[in-house]
């Protein structure tokens, strides 16, 4: 470890959360092997990161006073914050037989004494496996969450989002519409190019609809050729006038894969009513596409 000013920086290339004498944590304080170990069981108690790293503020208070701590996940991009920031920081990189997890800020305004960083680097020790654990988890959810042909979100993942999103948007009042998009004759590319062309299409729709959609939008590859976003903060209006843009980037994409294609979409949309449950909000966006299909199809439908 080595130390910046007020800010410790370390390399916690993790050991065996039971060996609290590990090469990076030499001295450890006295009495706290059982801690490592109580601390490590508490943290297996869940496999969601959030809540994981926020059990780990709290718990770690039982031995060390912090103000606040930040974890930043492999990505880099995404961050847990518990407490509050304060100038005086220990931080390390977390890492694990070569894989990566992330790092972790600790943060006080008392200035850390190195009994205190050698306590830390111990309570570390117990973060680290089931970290390593949560963080396995969160991929394998995260991926069987995807489609794999269009790397979209897929059914599954549309069901926890609908329930999701709805009751956000039935807590804080505020507008959610659902279009459900559907390729008009998709049979046709399929029977007369062959099952990969289809693939290309259906590749070529959903980044057309991804490129048109607000990065807040919801996308997924609702079943074969069928595909559903979730516009949070969106009523009527603006629903309909997504649904055009959408049929209208898909009508003008004219080839696929260098190959002459001249694709449409039928849209049905729906805006969440009062008290609605999911299901009927869906199932409304559904009938509207069924209506468009009837009425011609390329057009869009708000039911
Ligand atoms: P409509 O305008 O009424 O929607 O007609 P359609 O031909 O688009 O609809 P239909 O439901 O009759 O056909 C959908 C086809 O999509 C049938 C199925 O073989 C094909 N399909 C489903 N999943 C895939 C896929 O992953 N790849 C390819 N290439 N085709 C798929
Ligand atoms: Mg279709
Ligand atoms: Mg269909």
């Amino acid at each position: 470890m080595e130390t910046l000013g007020h800010i410790h920086t370390g390399n916690l290339a993790l050991v065996n959360p039971l060996q609290t004498h590990g090469t990076v944590v030499p001295t450890a304080p006295e009495n706290l092997g059982p801690r490592v170990l109580e601390l490590s069981s508490i943290l297996q108690t869940t496999l969601d990161v959030e809540t994981q790293i926020n059990l780990f503020g709290k718990e770690i208070q039982r031995y060390l006073a912090i103000d606040g701590l930040q974890y930043t996940l492999p990505d880099d991009e995404s961050i847990v914050l518990y407490g509050h920031e304060a100038s005086h920081r220990a931080t390390y990189d977390l890492k694990l037989e070569d894989k990566t997890l992330g790092s972790i800020r600790v943060c006080r305004e008392l200035p850390f004494i190195d009994k205190e960083i050698r306590s830390l680097e111990n309570l570390l020790c117990a973060l680290v496996y089931p970290l390593r654990n949560a963080l396995s988890y969160k991929q394998a959810v995260e991926l069987a969450s995807r489609d794999p042909l269009t790397g979209i979100y897929n059914r599954m993942a549309l069901k926890a989002s609908l329930t999701r999103e709805v009751d956000l948007a039935q807590r804080q009042d505020l507008p959610l519409s659902v279009l459900v998009i559907d390729i008009d004759h998709f049979k046709l590319f399929n029977d007369q190019h062959g099952h990969t062309f289809g693939d290309d299409v259906l590749v070529a729709v959903s980044q057309t609809i991804a490129n048109t959609v607000r990065r807040s939008d919801l996308l997924f590859r609702f079943g074969g050729e069928e595909f559903v976003v979730l516009a949070s903060h969106t009523a009527e209006e603006g629903a309909m006038l997504l649904a055009e843009r959408i049929r209208q980037n898909i009508a003008a994409l004219s080839t696929v894969r260098g190959r002459d294609a001249a694709i449409t979409v039928s849209v049905g949309i729906a805006r969440l009513q009062d008290k609605e449950h999911a299901d009927r909000f869906f199932e409304r966006a559904d009938k509207a596409l069924y209506a468009a299909k009837n009425n011609g199809r390329n057009r869009s439908i708000l039911g």
